[in-house]
């Protein structure tokens, strides 16, 4: 069977991110490829979104939630793996607020490789700690927080033992600019405003350096302003100094001393963008109303570009990224940076408990006119 009609589509589709952009990213014929598939992720139009910003702008949501171990983490770990792979490396090590373990667990899986994850003690999403788990990873917990954990995993990698692969390792951040690559293809140029949220700041340095490539290469012919969300009690970036106990309900940026801030700081500034800050009530708010009105779940980190999207489309608060922000006609887009089934628990909180009706059609007829209101 033919299932393959076109060959030139056929090297690189469903191959991820080395396959198809591998003149951009730094490996060679002979790198060894380690892929699960990732990239290639939906960008959707997002209807209730544009009308909420107003004013004849469209926003599309950069689904990173449908990578492999479902977040954007796939896209550089793939690159990171395959080049530890062929530096003979044995295992790999990370700090982890969560989606890097469970990555870089499935991508040694796929390698063959060992890999040991530390993460902060009760401060990992279940999913993820149920990810990083089945995938094999040796876990440690320290009593700390993720930046104490980059700390030692800092100290342990400069052992030959291991390959780091947080995004202090560049090849992390070489892998992540492969989204800007595909907004821009499927856009046909850049768009005008990139939102998205901000932890370590790996991905905003990754987004900024993809579309400034494209750019050098004749494939785009601008760039957008980068726009990035801190979460309020870990805003390191947003106040200009080191939060030394980063408190948030979106654990993906629970983080006060970003590896990457020098490089945060040159994105933004060089693409005259802006760092704001959300509250955890309005991330909430957001995962909510992204889900029931445009039916994308993300997890909470997720959510923070989207929460400051809507308050700036509802404008009236003070803040620094605001309706004035967005010129009329703009083309937004927001990455939403990992699956909300990774996080269950804030949202199995709000689930009011079941109450079991008889299991008849009049009742159950009964029981959604009561719930009507
Ligand atoms: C890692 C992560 C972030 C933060 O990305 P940085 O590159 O650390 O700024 C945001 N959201 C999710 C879901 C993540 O996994």
């Amino acid at each position: 069977m033919d299932r393959n009609p076109q060959p030139g589509k056929a090297a690189v589709q469903g191959r991820g991110v080395i396959a198809r952009y591998g003149a951009f990213l730094p490996v060679t014929a002979a790198t060894p490829v380690v892929s699960l598939g990732e990239g290639n992720t939906p960008l959707i139009f997002s209807p209730r979104l544009s009308a909420a910003v107003g004013r004849g702008c469209e926003v599309f949501v950069k689904c990173e939630g449908l990578n492999p171990s479902g977040s954007f983490k796939d896209r550089g770990m793939t690159v990171a793996v395959s080049k530890a792979l062929a530096r003979g490396a044995q295992a790999l090590i990370c700090a982890s607020t969560g989606n890097t373990s469970a990555s870089a667990a499935a991508y040694a899986a796929r390698a063959g490789m060992r890999c040991a994850v530390v993460l902060p003690a009760g401060k990992i999403a279940s999913g993820k700690m149920v990810q990083a788990f089945i995938y094999g990873a040796r876990i440690v917990a320290i009593d700390g927080n993720f930046d104490q954990a980059l700390e030692i995993v800092r100290a342990l990698g400069a052992r030959d033992d291991f390959a780091i692969v947080n995004s202090i390792n560049p090849d992390r951040i070489a892998g992540q600019k492969t989204a800007a690559f595909e907004i821009v293809d499927e856009l046909g140029d850049a768009p005008d405003l990139h939102l998205l949220p901000v932890g370590n700041a790996g991905n905003i340095t990754a987004y900024w350096a993809g579309y400034q490539e494209y750019c050098a290469a004749g494939k785009a012919t601008r760039h957008p302003r980068m726009i990035g969300f801190q979460a309020a009690g870990a805003a390191p970036i947003y106040r200009g100094e080191v939060v030394t106990k980063p408190e948030t309900v979106a654990t993906a940026i629970r983080i006060g001393n970003p590896a990457s801030w020098a490089q945060a700081t040159r994105a933004i500034e060089e693409s005259r963008g802006l760092i704001d800050i959300v509250t955890d009530e309005e991330i909430l708010d957001a995962q909510r109303w992204l889900a029931s009105a445009e039916g994308i779940f993300v997890e909470p980190a997720s959510a923070a570009p989207i929460a400051g999207l809507l308050r700036a489309g509802a404008a009236g608060h003070a803040s620094c990224f605001s309706a004035s922000s967005i010129p009329d006609g703009s083309r937004i887009v927001c990455t939403v940076t990992g699956h909300g089934l990774k996080d269950p628990e804030v949202v199995s909180a709000a689930i009011p408990p079941p109450q079991p009706v008889s299991p008849n059609e009049s009742a159950v007829w009964r029981a959604l006119e009561n719930g009507r209101s």
